[in-house]
C-alpha cells in the first residue's frame, strides 16, 4: 500500500519485548524496569500480521528489547512466517541467546538474522552493553552460520571515541567472512546516557578510513542502507545514515511497539494505540498510520534529540 508521498510501505518491525539482558548505554537506562505485563500476547501480534498482510506489507522483522528473551518466541515467529501473504520473516538479536535458538529459529522460517556488536574487545564490549560477554554473541554468530542463516549481517553503532578505532578491523571482518556489516549513526533517542558532541560520527568516517570501498548497488537490500564492498570481499559493508543522509524518501516501514502502538515514523512522536482491535478495526488502524506516515524526520544531531518519547528498547529500532 502507498502512503501520500508514493511510497510503498511493505515492511512491519515488531517489537515483541521490550525486557532484555543487556543495558545497552544508547538503548535504555541502567536501572530500566521492563514493563512486561503490557507486552501484546501472541494471538494479538499474529491477528496484527494478519491485518498488515492483507494490505500488502510482505516483510516482517522481530525486535525488541531482546526478542530472544520473549517466552515462546519460537513458536510466536512460526506463526508468523505460516500467515498467508508473508514472504519473510527476519530478526534483530544481540545474539547472545542465538546458541541454543538458531536450528529451532532456522527451522520456524528465520532465515536470516542481524546480530548487534559494537566492538570487538570484550572490555569495551562490557562497558557498551553494561556487563554483556562479548563470547556469547561470538558463539551465536557460528551457531547463525551453523543453522544454514544467510546472509548474518552485524549491526555496529559508530561511536566517535568509543569504537571509531575498529572501522578498519571490523569492515576487515567482511573480506574473510561472508557476512555484512552495517554501522549505523548514533541516533539521540530517548532518555538514556547523553553523549558527547564528538560521539555523534558520521558514516562518511568509515569511507574516510577504508578508501578501498566501492559502492555496489542491491535493490533487495533495505532501503535505508547504502552498500560497498572491499576488493575481494566475501561480506558486504552497510551505511546507514539516520543523522547525515536523508533517506526518509525511500522509508517503506511501520514499527509495532511490543505495549501495542503503532508507530509511522521511528523520530515522532505520533503513536497509534491499537491494543484490543481485532480484523477491519486493525486493518483501519494500520491504514491511519501509513496515511500518518510525516514526509521526513525532524533534523537529528547532537544537540536535536528525536521527537520519540521512547527509548529504543522501547521501539526496536
Ligand atoms: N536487542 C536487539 C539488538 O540489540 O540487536 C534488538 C533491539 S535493538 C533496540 C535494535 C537495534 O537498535 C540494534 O542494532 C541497536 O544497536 C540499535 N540501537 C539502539 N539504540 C540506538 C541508538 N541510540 N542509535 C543507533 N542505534 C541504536
Ligand atoms: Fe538490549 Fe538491543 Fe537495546 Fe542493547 S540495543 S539494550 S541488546 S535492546
Amino acid at each position: 500500500m502507498k502512503d501520500s508521498f508514493g511510497r510503498e510501505i511493505n515492511y512491519l518491525r515488531i517489537s515483541v519485548t521490550e525486557d532484555c539482558n543487556h543495558r545497552c548505554v544508547y538503548c535504555m537506562p541502567a536501572n530500566a524496569v521492563p514493563r512486561s505485563w503490557t507486552a501484546m500476547k501472541d494471538d494479538d501480534i499474529v491477528e496484527v500480521v494478519e491485518a498488515a498482510a492483507s494490505l500488502g506489507i510482505t516483510k516482517f522483522r522481530i525486535t525488541g528489547g531482546e526478542p530472544l528473551v520473549r517466552p515462546g518466541i519460537v513458536d510466536l515467529c512460526a506463526r508468523i512466517h505460516d500467515v498467508k501473504g508473508v514472504k519473510e520473516v527476519t530478526m534483530t538479536t544481540n545474539g547472545t541467546r542465538l546458541k541454543e535458538m538458531a536450528k529451532d529459529l532456522k527451522a520456524a522460517g528465520i532465515n536470516r538474522v542481524n546480530i548487534s556488536l559494537d566492538t570487538l574487545d570484550e572490555k569495551k564490549f562490557r562497558q557498551i552493553t553494561r556487563g554483556g560477554d562479548i563470547n556469547k554473541v561470538l558463539e551465536g554468530m557460528d551457531a547463525a552460520f551453523a543453522a544454514g542463516m544467510d546472509p548474518i549481517k552485524l549491526n555496529t553503532v559508530l561511536i566517535g571515541g568509543f569504537n571509531d578505532d575498529e572501522i578498519f578491523k571490523l569492515a576487515e571482518l567482511t573480506r574473510s567472512c561472508p557476512l555484512d556489516v552495517r554501522f549505523i549513526e548514533l541516533m539521540p533517542i530517548g532518555d538514556v546516557h547523553q553523549f558527547p558532541e564528538q560521539a555523534y560520527i558520521p558514516c562518511s568516517v568509515v569511507l574516510e578510513k577504508v578508501p578501498e570501498l566501492v559502492r555496489i548497488n542491491d535493490k533487495a537490500e533495505s532501503s535505508v542502507t547504502r552498500l560497498y564492498k572491499l576488493n575481494n570481499g566475501r561480506g558486504r559493508v552497510g551505511l546507514i545514515s539516520p543523522l547525515s543522509c536523508d533517506f526518509c524518501g525511500s522509508c517503506n516501514r511501520l514499527r509495532l511497539t511490543a505495549d501495542g502502538c503503532l508507530k509511522p515514523c521511528l523520530h515522532s512522536f505520533e503513536e497509534i494505540h491499537i491494543k484490543g482491535l481485532h480484523g477491519s478495526e486493525l486493518q483501519w488502524a494500520l491504514k491511519l498510520a501509513i496515511a500518518h506516515k510525516p514526509k521526513a524526520h525532524a533534523a537529528l544531531s547532537a544537540t536535536e534529540r528525536s521527537q520519540s518519547r521512547r527509548d529504543m528498547n522501547r521501539i526496536g529500532g
